[in-house]
C-alpha cells in the first residue's frame, strides 16, 4: 500500500485528507508542522507528500527546498494551499513541487491528483487491488482487511459477510442469501447465525475506530452497508 505523509496544520482539514486516501486505498500519515515532517521524513520516506504551504515554524516552501537539496527529486509532492496566483504556481513548480491543489478542495480531485502524481513516479503502475469503503480496506488476495489502516481480526465467515457486502455496497442481501453465498450452501433454517456474526463484526469495526454505522439492517429484509 502507498504510504502517504500529510503536512497539514488545521486537523480538520488533515483529517479529511487522511480520510479520502484512506478510502482511495492509501496509507495515511499525519504531520502537524513542518518539523514534525522532517522528523517523519527521517524515519522512512512515504511514496508521496501532500505539503501544505502556511505551517507554523518551518513553513511549505522551506520544507520543499530542503526535501528536495536533501532527499532528491524522485519523491512526488503535491502542494495544498488556498494561494492561487499563476505566479505562486509556476514559482513552486519551479522549486520542485510536482502538481499543486488550491484549496478549498474536492476530494475527486485529490484523490486523482495523487493517482496520477504516483502514476508519473512510475510508483503506481496498478491500482492496489482492494475493496474500499468508509476507511475499512479490504483486499481479497490475502483476505486481509485493514480498518484506518489498522489490521481487523475477522473469522472466515466475517470476513466472508463483508466482502460480499463491499462488493455491492448498495445492494440489500437477506439473511437467507448471505447464509447461503458467505456459508456455501446448507440450510439456513430458523436460526440466527447471520446475526450473531453481523453484530460480531459491527463490534470489531467499531472496537477499531470506524465509529460510523457500517452495517445497516434492513427491517424485514436482511443487510446492506450504510
Ligand atoms: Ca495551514
Amino acid at each position: 500500500m502507498h504510504q502517504i505523509l500529510i503536512v497539514e496544520d488545521e486537523p480538520d482539514i488533515s483529517t479529511l485528507l487522511a480520510k479520502i486516501l484512506s478510502s482511495a486505498g492509501y496509507h495515511a500519515k499525519q504531520a502537524f508542522s513542518g518539523t514534525e515532517a522532517l522528523l517523519l521524513l527521517g524515519q522512512g520516506l512515504p511514496d508521496l507528500i501532500l505539503l501544505d504551504l502556511m505551517l507554523p515554524g518551518l513553513n511549505g516552501e522551506t520544507l520543499l527546498h530542503e526535501i528536495r537539496e536533501t532527499m532528491g527529486s524522485d519523491l512526488p509532492i503535491i502542494i495544498l494551499s488556498a494561494k492561487s496566483s499563476l505566479k505562486d504556481k509556476v514559482a513552486l513548480l519551479q522549486h520542485g513541487a510536482d502538481d499543486y491543489i488550491t484549496k478549498p478542495f474536492e476530494p475527486e480531485e485529490v484523490a486523482a491528483r495523487v493517482a496520477a502524481a504516483l502514476r508519473r513516479s512510475g510508483k503506481n503502475p496498478a491500482a492496489p487491488a482492494a475493496l474500499s469503503y468508509k476507511g475499512l480496506l479490504l483486499y481479497p488476495d490475502s483476505r486481509k482487511a485493514l480498518a484506518n489502516g489498522r489490521e481487523l481480526s475477522l473469522t472466515a465467515h466475517e470476513y466472508g459477510i463483508l466482502h460480499l457486502l463491499m462488493q455491492a455496497p448498495e445492494k440489500v442481501y437477506s439473511r437467507e442469501r448471505l447464509y447461503e453465498l458467505v456459508w456455501e450452501g446448507g440450510y439456513y433454517g430458523e436460526n440466527n447465525t447471520v446475526n450473531v456474526h453481523v453484530s460480531n463484526l459491527r463490534k470489531k469495526l467499531k472496537a477499531a475506530g470506524i465509529t460510523e454505522e457500517y452495517i445497516q439492517t434492513v427491517y424485514g429484509i436482511g443487510f446492506k452497508l450504510c
